[in-house]
């Protein structure tokens, strides 16, 4: 779409994902270079991306916002917004609602839609002088805690490079939110003491933004007129960082199979048939590891903070997991090509770093990377 370079002048090159025990014992700990050298990832505020996409989209297009739509009619193609008004009739309708996606019902009913038992609070942070300018990092203490921080760069309009603070929670606790505000502090410091001073004077809990995820797995992604695309056709656990790599490609793959030759209905079953194929090995592991991270089980987690490290160490299993980290898992045992043009153009984006991307000098950096600008966001 000839967006990376407006992306990149926003986003953050994320080169590892580190995440270690309370204790400093290392649960995760992952470079994307180890894959490939031109690959890394992108921290990048939702704002950003909504604002690149909508600048690179103005011709042609009639924008109805603030509008909630409560029914689709997939053989006629009209939907049916909040205030009771009409719109269309449309030959496809794309229906993007998210994971909570109240259209879906509308194409078929879910083989499965469960919320998960734990979700998160989250809020954008001044990044600072936080060292771990280039990685995601998380503390876990058991499966009860799960803290993090990822750097997500500027926005337009904000020239403040920000990081995304997450900390996870059941259920009931999203639900009520935080009241005793000094033990959570407490609780933040005992975990994560570098986590703990980012917060410091600035006005959390209460800007902490509550965030429930579901399990859903469709019979079908399409009836007639209607198709879904992104977390309203696969909503899964964010633990594997991939619900927005997952959506463009839902995205990019819809548009190059309406460009094919057939009815309607064959490109959109092609469609749903590739993506499938791509996206239920994603599905599986984050359904399998999220109460690893997430709940309040006592054996899983110290299985995981003993195996974990050392098992993604092995050949095979280093290579897998960081092709699902990745996006570029197909399947068990399939890989999924990146085109040539797109690593040369990442290669190159690699060479020319956002000015915000600069780190502050710290002595004591606990961590660097080796892959930083050698030849990789939600
Ligand atoms: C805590 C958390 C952390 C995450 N971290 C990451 C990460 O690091 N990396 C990553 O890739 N993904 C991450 N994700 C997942 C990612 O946010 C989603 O996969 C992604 O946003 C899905 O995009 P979407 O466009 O399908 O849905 P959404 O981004 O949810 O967008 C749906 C849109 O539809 C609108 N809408 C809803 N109902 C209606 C209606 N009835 N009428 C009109 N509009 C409606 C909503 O207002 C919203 O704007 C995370 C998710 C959570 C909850």
């Amino acid at each position: 779409m000839g967006l990376l370079d407006a992306v990149m002048t926003h986003g953050v090159r994320i080169q590892r994902l580190y995440g270690e025990t309370v204790h400093g014992r290392p649960v995760m700990d992952m470079r994307y270079a180890d894959l490939d050298h031109r690959l890394f990832g992108l921290g990048l505020q939702r704002g950003a991306l909504f604002s690149v996409l909508d600048a690179a989209w103005r011709s042609g297009r009639m924008l109805h916002a603030g509008r909630a739509i409560v029914t689709v009619d997939p053989a006629t193609g009209i939907l049916a917004d909040s205030d009771g008004k009409q719109q269309g009739p449309y030959d496809l309708v794309i229906v993007a609602d998210g994971s909570a996606s109240g259209l879906r019902q509308c194409v078929a009913r879910p083989r499965l839609d469960r919320p998960f038992p734990w979700g998160a609070l989250w809020c954008l942070v001044p990044q600072a002088r936080w060292v771990w300018n280039d990685e995601l990092r998380q503390r876990y203490l058991k499966a009860r805690r799960m803290v993090g921080m990822l750097p997500v760069g500027t926005r337009p309009g904000d020239d403040i490079p920000r990081m995304s603070f997450f900390w996870s929670v059941p259920a009931e606790v999203l639900a009520k939110g935080i009241h005793d505000v000094a033990t959570w502090h407490r609780d933040v410091a005992d975990i994560w003491p570098e986590a703990s001073a980012s917060l410091q004077g600035l006005d959390v809990p209460a800007t902490l933004t509550p965030a429930r995820y579901r399990d859903c797995v469709m019979q079908t992604w399409f009836r007639d007129r209607v198709v879904l695309i992104g977390d309203a056709a696969h909503s899964m656990s964010p633990q594997l960082g991939q619900g927005v790599n997952m959506a463009l490609m839902d995205a990019r793959t819809l548009r190059d199979t309406l460009r094919l030759e057939g009815s309607l209905q064959q490109k959109l079953s092609r469609y749903a048939h590739e993506r499938r194929g791509h996206l239920a090995i994603y599905h599986f592991w984050s359904r399998w590891l999220t109460p690893l991270f997430q709940s309040d089980r006592v054996m899983a987690p110290r299985i995981r903070d003993w195996l974990f490290h050392p098992l993604s160490r092995l050949p095979g299993g280093r290579g897998q997991t960081l092709r699902i980290l990745a996006g570029t898992q197909h399947g068990w045992f399939g890989k999924l090509a990146l085109a040539p043009a797109f690593l040369g153009a990442i290669e190159r984006a690699q060479a020319n770093p956002p000015a915000h991307e600069a780190a502050p000098e710290t002595p004591g950096r606990a961590s660097t990377t080796t892959c930083a600008r050698d030849p990789m966001a939600d």
